[in-house]
Order: structure tokens, then C-alpha cells, then sequence
């Protein structure tokens, strides 16, 4: 079923998550054992990261460094198929332009219509560490918009070239499309107006809803979502909520996803005498976050688990 379809027929606020694939070498059992306790809250979708080929360096015997291609974290697609099979829930996918050219996009959607999918959260993908900034491949999409422009062609039929191949009447294809959006603006974009403007390019190019990058401070997300209603972006839009489990984090989470993180959290991370006191404090902040959340109305909160479903297990417990 669509995420939009879960949305219009909830009679209360819902609980959705995003997990990442295991590290190359681990098995589904370890996707298992984060998804189990968390099924018992019944979410209606969970989300499946994508995470593209890295080129690292190896040092050859002769000093000379030698490049050569990675893929960390391979397996989105099975996750997802696994998840379907085992839980009955829906997967989403993440669907990203880097690493891919359009033809190597259509075959995987075409992939993920055989599985029985409805939805793909559709993103440009970050620059990957040896590139400063993003390069699409070639015949690839530089920008999501781009991406939710071919989803929404295949949507209506119109595969990348029609000429060779025999075409049922009507479409195969009619995903459901999320894009992400950024209550402190996109490290990139010059400012929160030039940002907004592009995200609601992607929403009249097909996007269904919104799911936001994390935010510590749910004014961010309050004044993000004002400021969309009144440009007229009209979907839903699913708050993204992580718990702080880290000392590093109060750096590391700034530095990567450029979000600021409210002082009165700060000065209690930094007082905390151990990791278990750090993951207590995210874990009532993330409650005190999502009760807020909760009692103004969002359809859905999304949690980021980033391989720590035991945080969000206990928000969760204390919320729904
Ligand atoms: P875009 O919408 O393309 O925006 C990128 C930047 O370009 C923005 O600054 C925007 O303002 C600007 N822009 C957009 N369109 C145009 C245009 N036409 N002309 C000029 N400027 C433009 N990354 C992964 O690799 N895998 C994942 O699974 C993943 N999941 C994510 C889930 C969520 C909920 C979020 C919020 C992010 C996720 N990301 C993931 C990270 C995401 O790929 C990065 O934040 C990326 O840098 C931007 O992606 P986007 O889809 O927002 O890009």
C-alpha cells in the first residue's frame, strides 16, 4: 500500500522507521533482530537506505596507491523484499541518482514493481568521499527532481525509449513518491527560500510526501512546515526524529547532515559521565520531541535508527 494510502486511512498519529542495510560480510538475521522488537508497534512502512559504491585506496607493495571500487553496505533491494516476505509491511527504498544512469534507474524500478512496491523515497545521494561535490554519472540525474521526473513518466507509461519493445495499454508502474526535505535548509543550498523553492519543483514534478532531514529543535520543523504551507506545498510531511547515543554525535551530526543541536541538550550531553547517560538523555529528548510531535498533529513520525533500534524501541514504547 502507498505511504499516502496509510496516511488518509490512520485514525491516529503513526510510527515509521528507516534502517540501513548490514555492512557487507553480516546476514539478514542481524536486519531481523533490529526490525523484531520493533514490529510490535505495528508500523505501517519502513524505510530501507541506499548506499552507493566508494573508491578507497590501497597502498600496493611498491608504494603506489592503488584505487579501487567498494560497496559497503550492498543490499537495499533484498532488505526490502525480505522485509515484505517475512513482516507483510510495506518497504520503501531509497532511490538515489548517484551511481546511476537512467537506464540502470528504469531497470531497478522495473525490479522493484515486479517485488510488489509501492513506494521509493527518491534522492540525489551525496558526493561520495573522494568527490568534493556531487557528480551525477553519465546520463544520470544531477538533481532528485530529475529522478521523481522518471518515476513519474514510468508512472504514466513513458518508458526511457518505447521503440523496441511491445507496451501494455495501461501503466504498470504507479509508485507512490517521497522526497527529503530540510527544516534547517540543505548544507548546499545558498539559503532556507532557494531550498523550499526546489522542494516544491519536486513536489509539482510528482512528489507524494515529504520526510525531513533530522532536527533537534521541533520550532525548526514547525516554522519549516509553515513556511511550506505557505509557498503551497500541500503533501504530508514526516518529521524525522534521531536520539542523540554519543558524545561525538553533538559534532559528527552537525558536520554531516548540518542541523544545530539546542545548547539546553548540548550542555547535558556534555555533563554526562558515560555513554548510558548520553543514550538516557537522547532517549527523553526524543520523547519530550515526539510527544510534542505527536499532540500537533503529524500524520507520522519517522525515526532514523542508524543501526540503534534499542533508543528508539523506548521512545517508541513511551509514545505509542
Ligand atoms: P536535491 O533535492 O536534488 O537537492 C540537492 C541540493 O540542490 C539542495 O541544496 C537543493 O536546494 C538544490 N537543488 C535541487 N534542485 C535543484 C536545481 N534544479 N537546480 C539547482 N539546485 C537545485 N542519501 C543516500 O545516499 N542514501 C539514502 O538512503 C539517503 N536517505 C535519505 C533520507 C532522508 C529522509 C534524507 C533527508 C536524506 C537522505 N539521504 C540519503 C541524503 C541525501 O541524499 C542528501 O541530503 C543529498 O545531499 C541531497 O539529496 P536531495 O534528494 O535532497 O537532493
Amino acid at each position: 500500500m502507498k505511504v499516502t494510502e496509510h496516511i488518509t486511512k490512520a485514525k491516529k498519529s503513526l510510527f515509521s522507521f528507516e534502517i540501513l542495510p548490514p555492512i557487507r560480510g553480516h546476514d539478514i538475521k542481524d536486519i531481523f533482530s533490529t526490525l523484531d522488537p520493533l514490529m510490535e508497534f505495528n508500523p505501517p512502512f519502513i524505510d530501507v537506505t541506499y548506499h552507493r559504491e566508494e573508491f578507497i585506496y590501497v597502498e600496493k607493495e611498491n608504494g603506489l596507491l592503488q584505487r579501487r571500487k567498494i560497496s559497503r553496505r550492498p543490499g537495499t533491494v533484498g532488505i526490502c523484499a525480505a522485509i515484505m516476505n517475512k513482516y507483510g509491511v510495506d518497504a520503501v527504498p531509497h532511490l538515489i541518482c548517484g551511481g546511476f544512469n537512467k537506464q540502470m534507474t528504469e531497470n531497478a524500478l522495473i525490479d522493484l514493481n515486479f517485488l510488489g512496491i509501492d513506494n521509493v523515497l527518491v534522492l540525489r545521494g551525496d558526493s561520495i568521499k573522494s568527490e568534493k561535490f556531487f557528480i551525477a554519472k553519465k546520463n544520470g540525474h544531477k538533481y532528485a527532481i530529475e529522478l521523481v521526473k522518471q518515476v513519474t513518466n514510468l508512472n504514466k507509461g513513458k518508458y526511457l525509449d518505447n521503440t523496441f519493445f511491445e507496451q501494455k495499454k495501461s501503466p504498470l508502474f504507479d509508485f507512490c513518491i517521497g522526497v527529503a526535505g530540510y527544516p534547517e535548509k540543505h548544507l548546499e543550498a545558498p539559503n532556507i527560500d532557494s531550498d523550499l523553492f526546489f522542494l516544491k519543483k519536486k513536489v509539482e514534478a510528482g512528489a507524494d510526501y515529504i520526510v525531513t532531514q533530522m532536527f533537534f529543535d521541533n520550532k525548526k520543523f514547525f516554522t519549516f512546515v509553515k513556511k511550506c504551507r505557505s509557498e503551497g506545498i500541500t503533501v504530508p510531511i514526516i518529521p524525522g526524529i534521531k536520539p542523540i547515543s554519543s558524545k561525538k554525535q553533538l559534532n559528527s551530526l552537525p558536520s554531516r547532515f548540518y542541523l544545530n543541536i539546542p545548547n539546553e541538550l548540548v550542555k547535558e550531553v556534555e555533563k554526562a559521565k558515560d555513554k548510558k547517560i548520553v543514550s538516557h538523555i537522547g532517549i527523553e529528548w526524543g520523547i519530550h520531541q515526539s510527544k510534542e510531535l505527536k499532540n500537533s498533529g503529524v500524520e507520522v513520525i519517522h525515526y532514523y535508527t542508524m543501526d540503534k533500534p534499542e533508543n528508539i524501541y523506548k521512545i517508541v514504547q513511551a509514545i505509542y
